[in-house]
């Protein structure tokens, strides 16, 4: 669990509750002993930033190109985004991810909105919460599209992929305790070949 920034403590009750040994991951050190990762909802300039200032952000490039299963939630989103449009002049990420997500495309009006969405492999909707949120734009021919937006506005927009070992989602699923979406990021942990995350 990326522990630098964001809603950490969200993340690592709904993975507790999974049966899963979570950990927040500050240091390279405990970089190493995960098997999976997620990166948690929180600012993306920030997190960079502060990978790079803990000399994370090369292990933690190193590790995702490696193959280790990674799900990122919001701005964990745009950390594994090959490609951000509106990010800031000197925003960096960690990639891996064919992706452009748009950072804050919701708009003011919309800063903050639920709803309930299909998910690709769950059999009912779920709860999504949205805050700030990214959409993504554009996705390359790798990338399998989870979740698109319902209705309103942004009917049609997607915010929820997965590519290989890489997982993300624009929305909070860690927010509302519905464990569904985490278990489907779970399995894909296990199904690389280990049981802890
Ligand atoms: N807007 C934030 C960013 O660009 C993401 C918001 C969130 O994670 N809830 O990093």
């Amino acid at each position: 669990m990326f522990a630098l920034q964001g809603d950490v403590r969200e993340h690592l009750r709904v993975l507790t509750d999974l049966g899963v040994t979570a950990v927040p991951v500050r240091r390279p050190a405990e970089l190493e002993a995960c098997d999976g990762l997620v990166i948690p909802g929180g600012e993306s300039t920030t997190m960079f930033k502060l990978a790079r200032a803990f000399d994370l952000f090369e292990p933690l490039q190193k590790r995702i190109r490696g193959g280790m299963p990674t799900f990122g939630t919001c701005a964990g989103m745009i950390m594994l985004a090959d490609r951000v449009v509106d990010g800031t002049a000197d925003q960096e990420t960690l990639g891996g991810l064919d992706i452009t997500v748009r950072r804050n495309a919701f708009g003011r009006q919309v800063d903050s909105f639920e709803g309930r969405l299909d998910f690709a492999g769950l059999d009912e909707p779920v709860h999504a919460v949205f805050i700030r949120a990214p959409w993504v734009e554009q996705v390359g021919p790798g990338v399998e599209v989870l979740a698109r937006v319902g209705a309103g506005e942004a009917a049609g927009r997607i915010v929820a992929v997965r590519q290989g070992h890489l997982m993300a989602t624009s929305f909070h699923p860690e927010v509302d305790g519905d464990g569904r979406i985490h278990r489907v990021f779970v399995d894909l942990v296990v199904s690389a070949g280990s049981t802890t995350g």
